[in-house]
């Protein structure tokens, strides 16, 4: 199956950058394998029985890569941070990742590619549940709006599909 053009990719990156907790929240590594565990946890297990067979992200660390803050891999089970004294691992980077470990491909395809409407969706869920920002979730939904980001419905969210309720 072919991977679907990333269309609004550029927009997400603008609308992240210019959030002031993009930069707010400095992570250990310990602390950001614990948050990568948590955050896996939350969106895929909830009310799940028996949710044994998922895998959990392995995380590593990149010391010299410097391009890109953080990294998933296209089958989405690994997750690279780099980390740096430049490039210091950020809990929104932790957040922006497990939100692509959490979309399967197969839905990127019909939802605006690796950056699409529902990765938005799953990105958006983390921010606030995490506490990554001190916004309202509706008040965080205008920001990336207002960036000309577009996000799938709450209804779409598959942590919602999966659990019927809404954070
Ligand atoms: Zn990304």
């Amino acid at each position: 199956m072919g991977t679907a053009r990333d269309i609004q990719r550029s927009k997400v990156y603008g609308w992240q950058w210019g959030m002031e907790e993009y930069n707010g929240h400095k992570l250990s590594r310990p602390q950001s394998i614990k948050y990568v565990n948590q955050m896996f946890r939350w969106h895929t297990t909830a009310n799940i029985k028996g949710a044994r067979g998922m895998w959990t992200p392995a995380v590593s660390f990149n010391t010299r890569l410097r391009r890109y803050s953080g990294l998933a891999s296209h089958d989405r089970t690994k997750i690279t941070l780099t980390d740096t004294k430049d490039i210091p691992i950020e809990l929104w980077t932790v957040a922006h990742e497990v939100a692509h470990c959490v979309t399967p491909n197969e839905v990127c395809t019909t939802t605006g590619g690796a950056h699409g409407k529902l990765f938005m969706r799953h990105l958006i869920e983390m921010l606030i549940r995490f506490k990554v920002v001190k916004m309202s979730l509706s008040e965080l939904e205008a920001s990336a709006k207002a960036a000309g980001v577009k996000i799938a419905p709450r209804t779409h969210s598959l942590r919602v599909k999966r659990s019927a309720s809404y954070l």
